[in-house]
């Protein structure tokens, strides 16, 4: 059995602020800590519920997070650019399953810890098939292009509830309860390892209930800047999208990562 971690880092126990996320902050090596600490319960979780390759994609920001000097020995990594977000490189259609660890809510959500959707300065919704989508939604989508199900989603309370709103009765691990954008109450490290390693084995325990998710083509996508002249340059690079507003654009693609290849570059 081969299962994809895919890894995001503001989802991470003990991560409320964007200073534990963001290389060259003081307090990034602590994040990195804490990440390799939620990574590696997961592996073991795994191990133990009978997987036997495990491929890690480290999906945050520049994805050179997670060290591999850090990383469980039985795993292997998937580090470095050049590749877009949520593209999950390396995953295909030989792996059984995926985990989404680290992962934070879509943005908006009340009291959810760093919710932004994929890049908290420049989008500010992301309407899929007619529904508000995040950055589960739009990666379970990617995974199920490859026929690939979701069967653990890792975070606070507000992305294990998206997850199970959209995916249904996954598995899910909470590992801290968003007070607000930046505070959380948060497990400990220990209790957080915990958690993660019995959810990732109980998710391979029923893995051949879960479907994957996928969209009905062709896929329509409706796309909230923050700002305006962002919309200007995004509509510059997809001139037949039409523009619904001053900040949105709408468009329609085959399939979700022919669009992300392409124009999701400009953020
Ligand atoms: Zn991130």
């Amino acid at each position: 059995m081969k299962i994809y971690v895919a890894v995001d880092m503001e989802g991470i126990s003990g991560i409320t602020s964007p200073d534990q996320c963001t290389k060259g902050n003081a307090l990034y090596p602590e994040g990195r800590k804490l990440l390799a600490n939620d990574v590696n319960a997961v592996v073991e979780g795994a191990l133990a519920g009978g997987a036997k390759e495990i491929i890690v994609g480290d999906l945050h920001d520049g994805s050179l997070n997670l060290s591999p000097f850090d990383l469980h020995p039985k795993a292997k990594l998937v580090s470095g650019t050049p590749f877009t977000f949520a593209l999950l490189p390396c995953l295909d259609d030989s792996c059984d399953g995926v985990f989404f660890v680290g992962f934070h809510a879509k943005a908006g959500t009340l009291q959810a810890i760093c919710e932004h959707t994929v890049n908290s300065s420049s989008w500010h919704k992301l309407v899929v098939n007619g529904e508000e989508m995040g950055e589960t939604g739009f990666c379970a989508a990617i995974a199920g292009e490859h026929g690939v199900p979701v069967l653990l989603v890792a975070g606070d309370d507000k992305v294990c509830a998206e997850a199970c709103e959209l995916l249904g009765p996954i598995e899910t691990a909470q590992v801290k309860t968003g007070l607000g954008r930046h505070r959380g109450l948060c497990l400990s490290p220990e209790e957080s390892a915990k958690v993660l390693k019995q959810a990732a084995r109980n998710a391979l325990g029923h893995k051949d209930q879960i479907k994957p998710f996928t969209l009905s083509s062709p896929v329509e996508i409706r796309l909230t800047y923050k700002h305006t002249h962002l919309a200007d340059a995004a509509h510059i690079d997809n001139p037949k999208a039409e523009r619904i507003d001053g900040y949105t654009l709408a468009f329609q693609v085959e399939k979700l990562s022919d669009w992300f290849g392409r124009w999701g570059k400009r953020f």
